[in-house]
């Protein structure tokens, strides 16, 4: 099957007060679905681009060719949640300049009207769930996560206990991944958007303790969306899975700064690796895919475009060249100011058209999954053992793995419970059930009792060449397998658990909360004397509020 291009839209905002205090012109044209940049220093100069689709957001909604939310949603969002819920892998992600109106188009406001794709989509995602779903052997589950990725670290925006930087791993199976990020479930439309707000809160608490500013990071919400299927005459039940990423990219103005000149300060150049890497990868797959003798020179140059680069294309990969259905949303400042950022932006989306992906239905994808997953812990069992590594597999499983770095081993000989055991015996699944965060954590006695034997474990692990790693893949494998084998009700606890945390670090904070809990949008509390966290950013401004309580604060 030929692949599908990669979808485009570019779309211009209003004039913003700074341009307007400028008295700054307007250098963008569009009709139809060609866009016209002029060149201010040289009116006669102007370049033309063709895109899937042109938006003008320009003027006001009086205007007959505004382009609003609704429309912009119609023609992308619905679009791709329809290829979602064929099971196929899908992604949007917005690139452009800082102030160009990326977070706009992603998130919106929370006003009537105001609401971005990624609201729109998830809201339009549970209509459908509910509202079609009147076939009993068919059930739907959704699962999401939200992590924010600055100067090559990932941090999870939705669970407060991970607080460092995640892993980001590769996985033979699975291919790139981040460990640890949690993935929590959610049932509503509501759900959703108490978590969006909830990440939307922790990125601005940690931008604003370490004085960054959002513009220089990415976001990366992602949602996990399984459909089953039962089949009562065979009792067999299929599965479809789809990715969908939506990505709020960091202002692309640094990019090229850092990129081109290369003079910049090395936390600069960091800052911005991941965007750099991602307009190497964008340049690279249009060569591929608009080169001579396409499927001769396919091959070879596949195997250098430098996804490995960055964090960020890593993640991607997929969704940048591979297996999904991606569309690319381009935001453009109207003003004369921007000329130099705002071509450049015409030429990435340009450039990003030609970029084709070989999108697949992801069928049944965890049973087969599990399978392949469970004979990979066979072959590195057998692996150990050749080494004579056996016995700790069977006798020290616990210490192993934490040698191995696992965080939570669940302490089996003080659980009584009998699913344990059985598990116990029947597959490695016990420390993985342990990651879950359902079993209890190991005891500090317990802990400093094996520590004699962790030590003379580690001299013998050391003494076998390739078993370290060996060990770690199994303690990864172990880990996604458990993910997979957690039930629907596990999956729910879970994430109330998280919830909890979260919120209750918020309000130790001194964040603002709703008299029903909540902290959703801003509100503001009538009778109390409060502070509000402004920002640049429009979707951080007044995210924060903190009360001030009687007597003395400092
Ligand atoms: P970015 O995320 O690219 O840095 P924003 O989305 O925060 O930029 O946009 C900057 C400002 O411009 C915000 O106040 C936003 O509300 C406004 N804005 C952006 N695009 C539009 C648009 N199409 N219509 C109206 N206002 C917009
Ligand atoms: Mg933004």
């Amino acid at each position: 099957m030929a692949g599908a291009s990669v979808k485009v839209a570019v779309r211009v905002r209003p004039f913003n007060s700074r341009e307007m205090a400028k008295d700054s012109r307007c250098i963008i044209q569009m009709s139809g679905n060609t866009t016209t940049i002029i060149n201010p220093k040289q009116p006669k100069e102007n370049k033309s681009f063709n895109f899937d689709y042109s938006y003008w957001s320009h003027t006001t909604p009086e205007d007959l060719n505004y382009a609003s939310q609704l429309q912009v949603y119609r023609d992308i969002g619905v679009e791709m949640l329809q290829h979602a819920f064929e099971g196929y892998n899908v992604c949007i992600f917005a690139y452009g300049q800082t102030g160009a109106g990326k977070s706009y188009t992603m998130m919106g406001r929370q006003e009537k009207d105001q609401e971005g794709i990624i609201p729109l989509l998830c809201e339009d995602l549970f209509t459908k769930i509910n509202g079609c779903n009147t076939d009993n052997n068919l059930s739907y589950s959704v699962e999401v996560s939200y992590m924010e990725i600055y100067c090559e670290r990932v941090r999870d925006l939705l669970n407060p206990k991970n607080k460092g930087n995640l892993r980001v791993r590769e996985h033979p199976l699975l291919g790139p991944y981040v460990e640890d990020l949690s993935k929590l479930a959610v049932t509503s439309y509501n759900d959703i958007q108490d978590l969006m707000d909830s990440g939307n809160k922790a990125r601005t608490v940690a931008a604003t303790n370490m004085n960054e500013t959002s513009s220089r990071s990415h976001a990366v919400f992602n949602i996990i969306f399984t459909q089953k299927r039962h089949d009562t005459d065979s009792d067999n039940t299929s599965e479809k899975v789809s990715k969908i990423s939506l990505v709020d990219l960091a202002g692309s103005e640094r990019a090229d700064s850092t990129g081109a000149k290369g003079t910049r300060l090395k936390e600069g150049a960091n800052i911005n690796k991941s965007l750099t890497t991602l307009g190497k990868v964008i340049s690279a797959l249009a060569e591929v895919d608009s080169g001579p003798n396409k499927n001769k020179k396919k091959k070879k140059v596949e195997s250098h475009i430098p996804y490995r680069d960055s964090v960020l294309t890593w993640l991607l990969r997929e969704n940048l060249g591979g297996n999904s259905r991606t569309a690319m949303v381009a935001a453009l400042s109207p003003a004369d100011i921007n000329y130099d950022e705002t071509l450049s932006t015409l030429r990435y989306a340009d450039r990003a058209k030609q970029i084709r992906c070989n999108a697949v239905i992801n069928e049944d994808p965890s049973n087969r999954l599990v399978r392949e997953l469970k004979e990979e812990v066979g072959r590195l069992r057998d692996l150990l053992c050749a080494q004579g590594l056996g016995d700790i597999i069977e006798t020290y499983r616990g210490p192993i793995a934490e040698i191995a770095g696992l965080k939570y081993l669940s302490d089996y000989k003080n659980n009584n419970d009998k699913d344990q055991a059985v598990n116990e015996r029947g597959d490695l699944s016990t420390v993985t059930n342990a990651m879950t965060g359902m079993s209890p954590s190991p005891s500090l006695s317990a802990l400093s009792s094996r520590a004699g034997s962790i030590a003379s474990l580690h001299d013998r692990i050391m003494f076998s060449p390739g078993s370290e790693e060996a060990i770690e893949r199994l303690k990864e494998t172990e880990k996604i397998i458990a993910e997979l084998n957690e039930t629907w009700e596990e999956k729910l606890r879970r994430t109330e658990a998280i919830r909890m945390e979260r919120e209750a670090l918020l309000a130790e904070m001194g964040v603002a909360m709703r008299e029903d809990g909540g902290t959703v949008g801003v509100f503001s509390p009538k009778k109390t004397p409060h502070l509000v966290n402004l920002n640049e950013d429009p979707l951080m401004s007044e995210c924060l509020l903190y009360y001030i309580k009687d007597g003395i604060t400092r």
